[in-house]
């Protein structure tokens, strides 16, 4: 039993030997395909920290990509999957179902955007979700066309490539692409031209889209409420209900993919909630299961029960484990009011990094709601993405034991994504470690 570490710890290099040694093993075992942000080999994780084979002990302020909301094993997970294990494993919900994954279900319909008549489907990933959500929109539309934006991440599989806008790493060499898929502009306040609202930023997206694919062949617009992997992307506000309002006038299904941005993460229980978004379907993952693999798509009533009987599913969907770990989560989020616990790393770390950037001039934008938070770099003075910066940022963290990732279309943006039960103190010391990493990267 490794003892419960509550500190940050340096015992050795970042990484130490013991990770060395695995990475060697891992280079003639793993596909070279498969990327790590840092290779330090974790063998436990608790409270915000993560503990790797050298006995070092580092600040997660990533929680594997927005997935450990909850935190690192919390007891109300660890305790139904340990009881959900012991049951059983698996019976595969298409041959002989069980409860858990109608109460995952349930929980879904209370928890998601709008008092609707709703109904959920149970997938492994973000990606399944996603896809399966443009299933559901073509057979309950009769339409094909898919209209997606650009800096959108939806995923890996051959639908979502296409749905994605980033080629290297994502696409580049992986087509031919899922076809009837359409990228028109969002809304990147700091990127747009100035004073542009986000009505007005939706009334051109809507103007390509009726001339460029026509209203009447859209089966459904699928965006990320705060787009993730492009770049911590919060478009400007009213942007989001524009488009929303223009789908329901038109009979186009629109999808929100929260798989990045649900469970509490943006300080609402999802980020539509923001706006009063209420989207016609929601793709959920991540946060959903506190990191077993689970994923969701949840909508109108009618949209789901359009598809026939058989046309959804899959031999691990909503597996009894992941059912259990995603209730214990849920509880967690509720018992322990995340959502406020969010807000308040948004309080805490906006005001950090805002003086930062003022202080140093390598940051052109702050923004991110609750613990969805980000600093995008720039040569100072201009609005030029200075990726090597961002990710010079990043190695010092890395090195000081911080863990911070990077994202961005142009590769250039900082993500902050502690798990929103991570202790002030902790954040506090992370906070200062990236400030400390931002001062010394940016006069280097
Ligand atoms: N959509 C969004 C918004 C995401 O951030 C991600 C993952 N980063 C996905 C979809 C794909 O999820 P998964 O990796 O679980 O397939």
């Amino acid at each position: 039993m490794t003892a419960t570490t509550t500190n940050r710890r340096l015992r050795t290099e970042i990484p130490g030997p013991a990770s060395r040694a695995l990475q060697q093993r891992r280079a003639s075992a793993v596909a070279a395909g498969l990327s790590s942000v840092l290779p330090v080999y974790i063998t436990s994780a608790s409270g915000g920290l993560l503990t790797d084979a050298d006995g070092n002990t580092l600040i997660d302020l990533g929680s594997g990509i927005a997935v450990t909301n909850v935190g690192h094993s919390v007891p109300a997970v660890v305790d139904r999957v340990r009881e959900q294990a012991g049951a059983f494993t698996h019976t595969c919900f298409m041959v002989t179902p069980y409860a858990g994954y109608v109460e995952v279900c349930e929980a879904l319909a209370e928890l998601t955007p709008g008092d609707h008549e709703k109904r959920s489907a149970l997938f492994n990933s973000g990606a399944e979700a996603v896809e399966n959500a443009v299933k559901i929109a073509r057979v309950a539309t009769g339409r094909q066309a898919v209209v997606v934006f650009d800096h959108a991440y939806h995923g890996r599989t051959n639908l979502t490539m296409a749905l994605t806008a980033k080629s290297v790493p994502y696409k580049h060499g992986f087509g031919p692409f899922a076809p009837e898929v359409y990228r028109v502009a969002g809304s990147y306040p700091f990127r747009d031209v100035p004073g542009l609202t986000g009505e007005q930023a939706a009334a051109d997206a809507v103007g390509k889209i009726e001339k460029q694919i026509g209203a009447d062949t859209v089966a459904a617009v699928v965006i990320e409420p705060i787009q993730g992997e492009g770049g911590f992307i919060e478009p400007a506000p009213g942007f989001l209900p524009a488009l929303a309002r223009w789908c329901a006038d038109n009979g186009v299904v629109f999808v929100a993919d929260e798989v990045q941005t649900g469970f509490c993460r943006t300080g609402d229980w999802f980020a539509s909630d923001h706006e009063g978004v209420v989207p016609d379907l929601v793709a959920t993952a991540k946060g959903i299961a506190a990191g077993l693999p689970l994923a969701a798509v949840t909508g109108r009533a009618e949209l789901l029960d359009a598809v026939p009987t058989g046309g959804l599913g899959g031999t691990y969907s909503g597996n009894p484990i992941a059912c259990a770990a995603a209730l214990g989560a849920i509880e967690t989020m509720r018992t322990e009011n995340l959502a406020a616990a969010a807000r308040r790393i948004g309080d805490t770390v906006l005001p950090r990094l805002r003086a930062l950037a003022t202080e140093t001039g390598v940051i052109g934008d702050v923004r991110g709601r609750g613990a969805m938070l980000a600093a995008e770099f720039v040569e100072p003075g201009t609005t030029n993405p200075d990726a090597a910066l961002a990710q010079r940022v990043a190695a010092a963290c890395h090195a000081a034991g911080v863990i911070v990732l990077t994202c961005g279309t142009y590769g250039n943006v900082v993500r902050l994504l502690p798990p929103l039960s991570l202790p002030a103190e902790l954040l506090d010391e992370g906070l200062t470690v990236l400030a400390e990493a931002i001062r010394q990267e940016a006069t280097r």
